[in-house]
């Protein structure tokens, strides 16, 4: 496999590493877990963490963090913006649990970093969801209603010149915070959750593609050197599960894409953005970005590019045209930062669901096949516990959070392909053509309305951002 084009994050902590080697011939364990992203690692840890005697290996197609973990914002947020998805699911007791759950993961991520003395820069400013346009006012109320609702109270109400004060920008209009939302260094928390792993016992093969999986038992998984044999299998390989048969109706391939500046912490001073913050707007194509501890800005843009099946081509890695799109996403949030140069871009890929919740379980039923996927672009935080449900499903375990309805009972699918990669190109190009407009001030056209009313929810939830101005 060529070398793909790094982002920022595994350029500053992948320098000098060598890569752990390739599976060749037959190996044996008890758990074969497939991806080393954040969910492959948590998942292991966890079973060692769990029992030290169980044995376990991972199969990882790049390097360690060579997918979306160490490509993303390095937002660490909880699930209360999508509490209103979480009540459909579980019910009212069960959606405020899950939301408690990923709360907790992100002091839990924090907590193990200092353990561990994983240098990922942890933060912990607060997620300030903010609307960016008149259209994007108040996208945040079903939510708090229904927290209000539910006698929960995850969001503080900021006064519009606070969140404007907060965000450095007069372009944010208004916000809530939710202060558990937390930011890291995306690369070195990846990086350091395979350091923790390998030292528990874990053995790591890179550079080692699942290219087939046989399902009997004990399973195998075939890689292009050799064979890794297991009681059970965990297939941790977020967008790419799209290629799963099992799983294609469950996932679409989308991408996200990323700019960074240089540092700049004198100009992050003087616009009053020094209190690490994470921050989104409102969009569908969420535009979402943080400062890091070099005093950076990193900014990105969801979902633009959209794969069939699992072909994600060398776009899904980095794209000029995309990469200037999130530049223009940038100018226009901070004017005030006209001036200051671009020096990075990547793009990566996001695993969408059909609710913009993970799901797990048992591949077509098998008791020693499971998988988890679909965090649709809001996974630092929820990997964490994703790990921990996938770690309790391998020791047939369910009475924790193994025994959630996102294990096995996850509603809705994708049309097959093509039918949805054509959908998906139809409902994008509604989706930027009616929030290009409101980005001017301008009401969207008709069609674009209708066709951006059809994309299903991401990083933060539809309902909200659908609303009409
Ligand atoms: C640009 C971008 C920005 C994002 N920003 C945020 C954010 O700010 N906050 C947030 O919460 N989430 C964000 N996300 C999403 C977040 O990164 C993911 O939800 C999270 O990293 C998922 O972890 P994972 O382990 O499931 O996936 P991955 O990290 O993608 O790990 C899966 C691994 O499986 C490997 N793999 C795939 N197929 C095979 C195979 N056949 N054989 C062997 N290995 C295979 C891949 O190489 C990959 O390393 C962002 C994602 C992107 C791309």
């Amino acid at each position: 496999m060529a070398e793909p084009h790094r982002s920022l994050w595994l350029d500053q902590a992948f320098t000098g590493a060598t890569p752990m080697p390739e599976l060749r011939g037959g190996d044996r364990a008890d758990v074969a877990i497939v991806g080393g992203g954040y969910l492959g690692l948590w998942t292991a840890i966890l079973l060692k963490e769990r029992d030290p005697a169980i044995d376990v290996a991972i199969v990882e197609r790049d390097v360690c963090g060579g997918g979306a973990s160490g490509r993303n914002g390095g937002f660490v947020l909880s699930w209360w913006p999508k509490i209103g998805t979480l009540v459909k699911l579980a019910g009212e007791e069960g959606g405020i649990e899950l939301a408690r759950a990923s709360e907790a993961a992100i002091g839990e991520i924090g907590e193990f970093c200092e353990r561990h003395r994983i240098d990922a820069q942890f933060r912990q400013g607060g997620y300030l969801w903010t609307a960016a346009t008149d259209v994007q006012r108040g996208s945040w109320a079903p939510a708090l209603d229904l927290c209000a609702s539910l006698g929960v109270r995850p969001f503080e109400e900021l006064s519009p010149a606070e969140v404007a004060r907060r965000a450095g920008s007069p372009v944010h209009l208004e916000g809530v915070l939710e202060p558990s939302g937390a930011t890291v260094h995306p690369g070195y928390l990846v990086r350091g959750l395979m350091r923790v792993a390998r030292s528990l016992g874990v053995r790591i093969y890179e550079n080692s593609p699942m290219v087939e999986l046989d399902r009997r038992r004990p399973a195998v998984v075939r890689t292009p050197g050799g064979a890794l044999t297991a009681d059970r299998v965990v297939l941790a390989i977020n967008a790419h599960s799209a290629g799963i048969r099992e799983l294609h109706r469950r996932i679409v391939a989308i991408s996200s894409d990323m700019v960074a500046t240089p540092p700049i912490p004198d100009r992050l001073e003087e616009i009053g953005w020094t209190g690490g913050e994470c921050i989104s707007d409102s969009q569908l194509q969420v535009h979402y970005y943080r400062t890091t501890q070099d005093g950076r800005i990193a900014f990105g843009k969801g979902g633009w590019g959209i794969a069939l099946g699992a072909r994600m081509g060398a776009s899904f890695d980095r794209d000029a045209r995309r990469a200037a799109d999130v530049t223009l996403g940038f100018r226009r949030l901070y004017p005030n930062l006209a001036d200051v140069p671009i020096t990075h871009d990547w793009s990566g890929p996001i695993d969408r669901s059909p609710t913009g919740i993970p799901l797990f379980g048992n591949l077509g039923g098998r008791e020693h096949i499971l998988y988890g996927a679909g965090f649709s672009g809001n996974g630092v935080g929820p990997c964490r516990l994703g790990g921990r449900i996938l770690a309790d499903l391998v020791v047939g375990d369910r009475s924790g959070l193994a025994g959630c309805a996102l294990v096995n009972g996850h509603p809705g699918s994708f049309p097959p392909d093509p039918v949805r990669w054509i959908g998906a190109h139809a409902v994008r190009t509604g989706v930027a053509a009616k929030e290009a407009r409101e980005a001017e001030g301008r009401a969207p056209g008709r069609i674009a309305d209708a066709l951006a009313r059809l994309a299903p929810a991401g990083m933060i939830p539809k309902k909200a951002k659908a609303k009409k101005g």
